[in-house]
């Protein structure tokens, strides 16, 4: 069993407060459980925090992780195939319940094929920030605004399992360091690829930005369909939710901030 310890760190240790690249592990070594293989670089979070943003970046770089996040990341092969099973037999049972004969032909594989499906889709509880970051933040004095823009994302509503698709437009000002561009589209991916909300999934990639980067603002928007809204519920095909998360001067400056909104259209 896994130790159920609260995320406890003192607000001075927090992602906010230290570069990510740069947080060190207090906790290392005194977790034991998982059966000891816990060297090298990932080690999350035993228990999830009350809060996703609240440290955007843990020192583990999992952000907002869960038990069973950690349980999945640390899995044997035996371990995974075992999960993988589990959560076929569900798929089995929806089947079933829909009123659907799982042994026909074209339905035996269903369960499994979805199982490794699921699974991709939420690949992003694998995934933490310092490995994503890894090497890629330069020194530079360039301060003027960088977006990078039309990220495809592709996530899974929480409330009705799902998907929601669209683009998230990423912004910063520069304070001494940039990120490789690459890495926007990767911290996307990495939140994406969870249950999620979009307004949490906006929110944690300007917090995640802003706590590897240190800049002077960070602007995220997100602009998605949702089939929980499009084949279910009201039905709206067309309709489009847009969020917006501003951080740093982004929030402060009106200028700076429809300037982005500008370049984003
Ligand atoms: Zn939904």
């Amino acid at each position: 069993m896994l130790p159920s310890v609260p995320l406890a760190i003192p607000a001075s240790d927090t992602g906010r407060a230290r570069n990510a690249l740069t947080l060190s592990r207090p906790h290392l070594g005194s977790g034991g459980g998982g059966g000891g293989g816990v060297a090298g670089p990932l080690t999350p979070e035993t228990s999830r925090p009350g809060s996703p943003y609240a440290p955007p970046v843990n020192y583990d770089g999992l952000s907002w992780p869960s038990v069973g996040a950690k349980e999945r990341l640390e899995a044997t092969p035996e371990q995974a195939a075992e999960r993988q099973e589990k959560l076929s037999g569900a798929i089995r049972t929806i089947l079933e319940c829909i009123g659907e004969d799982p042994t026909r032909e074209g339905l035996l594989d269903t369960p499994a094929r979805y199982a490794k499906a699921m699974l991709y889709f939420t690949h992003g509880y694998e995934q933490n920030l310092r490995s994503i970051v890894n090497n890629a933040v330069f020194r530079e004095d360039h301060d003027e605004m960088v977006i990078v823009k039309d990220i495809e994302v592709f996530s899974m509503c929480e409330h009705h399992l799902v998907p929601f698709t669209g683009r998230i437009h990423i912004g910063y000002i520069p304070k001494g360091h940039v990120l490789g561009l690459s890495k926007f589209a990767r911290i996307a991916e990495m939140f994406a690829r969870r249950l999620q909300l979009q307004e949490r999934l906006t929110r944690q990639v300007a917090m995640a930005v802003e706590a590897i980067l240190k800049p002077l603002g960070v602007a995220v928007v997100m602009e998605s369909s949702h089939l929980c809204m499009v084949m279910r519920g009201v039905e709206k095909t067309t309709a489009t939710t847009i969020t917006s998360s501003m951080l740093g001067a982004f929030r402060n400056s009106t200028r700076t901030r429809e300037e982005f909104m500008h370049l984003v259209r």
